[in-house]
């Protein structure tokens, strides 16, 4: 390793030398798993724990044992939300293996619990067999009316809201630990409720337009009362942190480089500014020698003023398949100084020559700015570019 110092306590380098873990395996074909089936559920009767019932509303693992779903997975788009009117009509689910307890209705009266969506009702209004689909019990846990009815609504809205700006969204959810059962055992009440939302501009050929500025939103909220007022932002957690809690792999589908970005970074939505590449976009570096010129942008608000303190990301994004980045990648950290600059240095051990990307990003913010590096053949044991002293 070449000799190097920090110019700035501002500035943390991480060097990933970890093995890269498989890509996950594709999901049933359902849009609802197109990025990913989190606890790789199946369709099996002998999985009976984590068992996918595969509905063209929504997918979901269920729970025979909890009588409640793991997880429920659905795409949300502007073609599902139409006129039908909420069907309020819960039904028990009759496509349960035979034998398997189907949960009913009455089973959540007078519990003190909502029968609580996870897909929700208003995201499915297209038609009226979409809106019932939602009714069916599989789909539900219960929630405590606060928390349902409280900031996990509020999220919901939003939500919607994001889809009537334009976006289309893919949303995981479901329920986390067992506080105590009811209806004598047949169903679990989760400790908490738990929720990550994936959002793109309404387009094509979704999983390659994610990147490491793709928004994501992720929350856990205690499943109780007394959060009724409570607004879902203050609820936010990391996706690794869901993920930790839940032992599921949420977003799998997502290239691991881009998840390990996207699923550290809190949500940050309402500091949406624009990074704009000021130097280092486009070079080429040899044997042994050095990119001539640091990766800098600079972060602008709406108003086209600065933005000082914004951390951001720079994610060094190989071609795993032609063999860049052997066994492991960089992130470099960085925060914009007084002019809204970031300046970011690179150290690529063990470089495979050929062309790669860097995507700088920050939360709240949707789309990154982009630099082209090309490595020469050559003696590549490290390239790297010398941290430069900040202005
Ligand atoms: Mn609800
Ligand atoms: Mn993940």
């Amino acid at each position: 390793m070449p000799t190097w110092r920090l110019p700035s306590i501002c500035l943390i380098i991480v060097l990933c030398l970890a093995a890269q873990s498989p890509v996950a395996q594709a999901g049933s074909g359902s849009v609802h798993l197109t990025l990913g089936n989190p606890s790789n559920a199946q369709t099996d009767v002998n999985q009976p724990l984590n068992y996918l019932i595969d509905r063209p509303q929504y997918a979901l693992s269920y729970n025979r044992d909890q009588g409640t779903p793991n997880w429920v997975s659905w795409h949300l788009a502007a073609a599902d939300l139409g006129t039908a009117a909420r069907s309020n009509s819960f039904t028990a689910d009759t496509s349960l293996p035979a034998g398997w307890y189907q949960v009913k209705t009455g089973d959540y009266t007078n519990s003190g619990y909502d029968r609580g969506h996870m897909c929700p009702s208003a995201d499915r209004t297209a038609t009226d067999a979409d809106n019932q689909a939602t009714f069916i019990l599989t789909n539900i846990l219960p929630q405590a009316p606060d928390n349902n009815q409280g900031p996990w609504v509020k999220l919901e809205t939003y939500a919607r809201d994001l889809v009537g700006q334009g976006q289309e969204l893919y949303i995981l959810s479901g329920g986390a630990g067992i506080s105590m059962t009811i209806a004598s055992g047949k169903v679990t009440v989760p400790v908490d409720t738990w929720k990550a939302l994936l959002a793109l501009p309404e387009g094509a050929d979704d999983l390659a337009r994610i990147n490491t500025a793709t928004h994501i939103v992720a929350v856990r909220m205690p499943n109780r009362n007394g959060i009724r007022s409570a607004a879902w932002e203050s609820f936010r957690v990391t996706v690794d942190s869901l993920e930790a809690t839940t032992g599921y792999d949420l977003f799998s589908a997502v290239p691991a480089k881009v998840q390990a970005i996207l699923e550290s970074r809190l949500d940050a939505a309402t500091s949406v500014m624009s990074l704009t590449v000021t130097a280092g976009v486009t070079q080429t570096a040899g044997a042994l020698t050095a990119f001539a010129v640091p990766l800098q942008l600079q972060a602008l608000d709406a108003g086209g003023q600065p933005v000082a303190g914004a951390v951001i990301t720079f994610a060094a994004l190989g071609d795993t398949a032609s063999g860049f980045f052997p066994g492991g990648y960089f992130t470099a950290t960085v925060m914009t100084d007084a002019g809204g600059l970031a300046t970011a240095p690179i150290l690529i051990a063990n470089a495979t020559p050929g062309p790669f990307t860097v995507e700088a990003s920050t939360a709240g913010y949707f789309a990154p700015a982009v630099f082209d590096l090309t490595v020469l053949p050559g003696d590549l044991s490290y390239v790297y570019l010398p941290l430069m002293a900040r202005q």
